[in-house]
């Protein structure tokens, strides 16, 4: 499907608001399907809309969201980047009361402007989000429309996967 890209950050954080109520009959519609038919639906209209997107230019979930680190990112990223491990957990890393590791700081450290100052480096959470290429959609479905007014991929696929699957409000 041909699917007109919508990348106005202002403009989607101002339909989110509108549509929240929209979006709870969504919500709902959505959690009546198989989940793995709803899978099969949404990982086409995710794969277009991320090739449609250039996260370089965006960085707001890098704005909003606490990144989690693994020990061996931190040892890679600090030899990479040529500062001592424990001088780079000091200054760019805290543990969370469940003993993970998290980047110390939102907006992060590493996001210069709207870009990424690490994209070929950056952790597998960053690369991972908004996690609509991963199977068990229908059960992240709140936290996927949480992020529907700030992460322009998850706006667009949302979108696209209500003409897709069909859904008309009743408001
Ligand atoms: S490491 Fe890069 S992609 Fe990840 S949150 Fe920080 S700026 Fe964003
Ligand atoms: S994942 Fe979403 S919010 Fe993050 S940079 Fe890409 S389009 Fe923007």
């Amino acid at each position: 499907m041909h699917i007109n890209i919508q990348t106005n950050l202002s403009f989607i954080a101002l339909l989110a608001i509108e549509k929240e109520a929209e979006h709870d009959q969504f919500r709902v519609y959505l959690k009546q399907m198989n989940s793995d038919e709803l899978d099969e639906m949404i990982f086409p209209i995710q794969e277009e809309v991320t090739a449609a997107i250039d996260c370089t230019t965006c960085g707001a979930c890098c704005k909003s969201l606490m990144i989690n680190v693994t020990a061996k990112e931190a040892s890679q990223l600090s030899s990479t980047l040529g500062i001592d491990e424990s001088q780079f957990r000091l200054q760019y890393l805290e543990e969370s009361m469940e003993g993970q590791l998290i980047i110390n700081q939102v907006p992060c450290h590493f996001l210069e402007g709207s870009k990424c100052s690490i994209y070929q480096n950056r952790f597998i959470e960053c690369r991972e989000f908004p996690h609509l290429h991963k199977k068990g959609f229908q059960n992240r479905l709140f936290g996927t429309l949480m992020h529907y007014g700030t992460c322009p991929i998850v706006f667009n696929s949302i979108e696209a996967l209500k003409t897709v699957s069909g859904f008309h409000a009743s408001l």
